[in-house]
């Protein structure tokens, strides 16, 4: 097994570097590093059988991954989630065409596990011994917990509002842990500060190269799970956009080794009313996103103000015919309760917000019931249960005769 990685490009000049000394973003213009790939070479050795018949987890695309020798690989069998018929969700809704792709199943209950079992292990391989990041909360366990596996002593930095189960997560894997006052944004100018001043290997979103290897692994599953074909639609959470550039990737790639045509699905990007950068910058015409300011919204994955991949988002958004869309809190609420009574799934609010977006741009006719349509589940509601307040429970009694009664 050997992975064909051969170089790092960056995806805004087009200078290139080796991919194994350690790398952030551009040296040249600072923006962000792509991984590489042989795949002309690959192409000859990699087959879907291979794949299929590897452990289930997201390390079974080993050749197109960036990790040189497998002993550096940290996993804690990340990957492989369920792609679900969104079943009497999609009655409801009049198709059945609708999925969801249910990444609460990850390890740390969120797909950030992907990304940061990608980053934490080529860290690893390139003798990383700390490393920092800014983060919403669910990039932090799941580095935390990585970082506990690998041995890489971890620094995050979370806004002061962060849920809760993040804290206790962060405490768990023994990671040094700091609220901070402001975004994520603003957590992200410490950690770049700190990088400089305390030697800190800089994990933030996207300026980092490998985070977005581990979620491509979401695309190359859809590919596989509809036999080597892509769906119409896919609608996607975003904050920093990884996933959505991770998976423009993968298709790429796999259409470089032959396993797919040139047909892609629209890349649809779905943002809070509070925090829509992204949304603006579509609807702007625009090809970079400016900062948001006064964001808000009780999704905290995509309470992101500004994203140094906006350009890679909003050009995969375009390129694929697919479009960016609000959706509200209250909207939010709602579907998180009709996603887990209808589906069986206990998403996250921005999951929650995928299919806020599906029911508006079904309404417009955007989407139609025969499009094949994906949506992500990015994170388990465990993580956000705060969001979660039913009444209070009826007690009975069960020495009282009438105890039923009350049923
Ligand atoms: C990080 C996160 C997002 C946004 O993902 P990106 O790929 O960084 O845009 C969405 N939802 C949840 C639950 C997250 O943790
Ligand atoms: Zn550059």
């Amino acid at each position: 097994m050997r992975s064909y990685l051969s170089h790092l490009e960056c995806s805004y000049c087009g200078a290139t570097y080796s991919a194994d000394e350690i790398h952030t973003t551009c040296p040249k213009c600072g923006k962000v590093l792509l991984a590489r790939y042989d795949l002309h070479a690959a192409r000859q050795r990699l087959t879907p059988e291979i794949v299929r018949r590897r452990p289930m987890n997201m390390w079974r695309w080993f050749e197109i991954m960036p990790v040189r020798d497998p002993v550096n690989v940290v996993t804690l069998g990340e990957g492989c989630t369920p792609l679900l018929p969104a079943g009497r969700l999609g009655e409801q809704l009049g198709t059945e065409q609708l999925w969801i792709k249910d990444e609460g199943l990850n390890p740390t209950g969120s797909f950030k596990a992907r990304g940061l079992s990608a980053a934490v292990s080529k860290a690893k391989e390139l003798g990383v011994k700390a490393m920092a990041i800014p983060s919403a909360g669910n990039a932090a366990s799941a580095l935390a917990a990585y970082g506990a596996r690998a041995g890489i002593t971890v620094y995050q930095f979370m806004p002061q509002d962060v849920p809760e189960m993040m804290r206790k997560e962060s405490h768990q894997y023994g990671a040094r842990a700091y609220l901070v006052k402001g975004l994520i944004n603003d957590a992200g100018r410490l950690v770049r500060e700190g990088a400089k001043r305390k030697g800190w290997f800089d994990v933030s979103t996207l300026r980092e190269p490998y985070r977005q290897e581990g979620k491509k692994t979401m695309g190359l599953e859809l590919a596989e799970h509809f036999d080597w074909t892509l769906p119409d639609a896919i609608i996607y959470p975003t904050g920093g956009g990884t996933g959505i550039v991770g998976m423009w990737k993968a298709f790429d790639e796999l259409e470089q080794l032959g396993w797919i045509g040139p047909k892609r699905p629209k890349m649809i990007v779905v943002q809070a009313e509070g925090c829509a950068p992204i949304v603006r910058a579509f609807e702007a015409g625009q090809r970079h996103a400016e900062l948001f300011s006064d964001a808000h919204t009780i999704a905290p994955g995509i309470r992101v103000p500004v994203a140094i991949g906006d350009y890679l988002i909003l050009d995969a958004v375009r390129q694929s015919g697919g479009t960016a869309i609000t959706v509200s809190d209250e909207e939010i609420i709602r579907d998180m309760r009709e996603m887990a009574r209808l589906a069986g799934v206990f998403a996250s609010p921005e999951g929650a917000a995928t299919l806020s977006a599906y029911k508006k741009l079904r309404a417009i006719g955007f989407l139609s019931p025969s499009d094949k349509t994906v949506l992500f589940s990015c994170g388990s509601a465990f993580k956000n249960a705060e969001l979660i307040t039913p009444e209070p429970l009826p007690m009975l009694d069960p020495n009282h005769p009438d105890a039923l009664e009350r049923v």
